[in-house]
């Protein structure tokens, strides 16, 4: 029987998907994972940060936030000359998707947003899937980024409503998800997700899932970041994440949203090489590749070539 997309999840159902068996999981999922994708095909992504640090809002995990002293230097926006060299490069190095992302709480009608159209319009000519993350959105700015080409918009829920106040106190969920909203309205899809390791519950990340798996359609996008700890930040200090928490948080998220490309983002520098290999068992079908992650280092785009050659996967091809 195929499986049913569905969007009414309920806590309770979720929580015992997640916390099956591991193997019991990871099964599971692979039957998901490969009814709706190929199991050997990995997108490769390459996140640029187009204007960085100086960020009014305090979230805290990032490195962005002027609220801490990070040592992360402000920079403006790029110029969309080089932005496009960057999208050319990422490109010729496998990658399908582009996304750049923004240290802004919110856009402002005006000429940065006016660059942002530019740098869209050029990545979108090059036939690569392009995505930005530029923090708060109207309906009409979303429109415009629909018309200029615009194939994702990323703004991730990060957590559980529950423990979002932990996190940020500059903004709440609902602002979240009123932009999602927003870019669904206008046409463009959704890259929306989370964040582990920043001192959740099991029951944290059972409440973001529910928040993702109702949402009707599913994103089609959804990143599982782990978090990398930025000192100076209310975060620095964070225990660890055992790697098999992204991997049941992986396993769990592809049963609930086959159809949507899980992605393994933020934090995958700080796996081993079986970590990673698990989390495409679980059904992870996408990286970032690329030096830095915005303002985190990541592995390189030689490093993820070898390590899909020693796994007998290969990057996907095409937008
Ligand atoms: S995560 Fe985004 S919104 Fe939050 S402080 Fe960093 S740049 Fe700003």
């Amino acid at each position: 029987m195929p499986t049913e997309i569905r969007h009414d999840w309920t806590r309770d159902e979720i929580r015992k998907v997640y916390e099956l068996p591991l193997p019991e999981l990871v099964f599971r999922a692979q039957l998901a994972h490969r009814e709706f994708h190929r199991p050997e095909e990995v997108q490769l992504c390459r996140l640029l940060s187009i204007k960085t640090g100086g960020c009014p809002e305090d979230c805290a995990y990032c490195s962005q936030s002027a609220h801490y002293a990070t040592g992360v230097p402000r920079e403006p926006l790029m110029n969309p000359r080089d932005v496009l060299e960057a999208a050319k490069r990422a490109k010729a190095e496998g990658a399908t998707r582009f996304c750049m992302g923004a240290a802004w709480r919110q856009v402002s009608d005006g000429k940065d947003f006016d660059r942002v159209l530019e740098m869209v319009r050029g990545v979108a000519a090059l036939d690569m899937e392009v995505c930005c993350t530029l923090g708060m959105l109207t309906e009409s700015q979303a429109q415009r980024l629909k018309e200029a080409g615009l194939t994702a918009y990323n703004h991730n829920l990060d957590t559980s409503p529950e423990f979002y106040g932990q996190i940020i106190t500059t903004r709440i969920y609902e602002n979240r998800l009123q932009t999602i909203a927003h870019v669904r309205n206008a046409g463009i899809t959704v890259c929306c997700g989370g964040i582990l390791g920043m001192g959740e519950s099991d029951e944290d990340r059972i409440g973001l899932l529910e928040q993702l798996a109702r949402l009707t359609p599913h994103p089609e996008s959804v990143p599982i970041n782990m978090l990398v700890p930025n000192d100076g930040t209310p975060l620095a200090n964070a225990e660890e994440l055992d790697p098999l928490v992204m991997v049941r948080t992986i396993a769990t998220a592809r049963i609930l949203m086959p159809a949507s490309r899980v992605r393994l983002a933020a934090g995958r520098r700080g796996l081993s090489q079986e970590a990673v290999a698990l989390c495409f068992l679980a059904g992870a079908n996408s990286i970032f590749t690329g030096e830095r992650l915005l303002t985190t280092p990541n592995p390189s785009a030689d490093a993820d070539h070898r390590m899909l050659e020693t796994l007998g996967m290969r990057a996907m091809q095409g937008a």
